[in-house]
């Protein structure tokens, strides 16, 4: 098996911070530097690695 897409459903997310905490390499932060004002939720979901 082999990750050929990972997305992040911003719309499923509850700002836990958990992922933040858990990272060893701290590659997730919180920031207020953010807009996540959309009209459909679809457009929450975001392609980490885009091609
Ligand atoms: S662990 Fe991270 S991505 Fe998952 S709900 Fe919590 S803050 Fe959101």
């Amino acid at each position: 098996r082999r990750l050929v897409r990972y997305e992040y459903d911003l719309g499923s997310c509850m700002f836990c911070h958990l992922c933040v905490n858990a990272c060893p390499h701290d590659a997730i932060r919180f920031s207020t530097a953010f807009e996540h004002a959309v009209y459909t939720r679809d457009k929450l979901v975001k392609t980490l690695n885009k091609q």
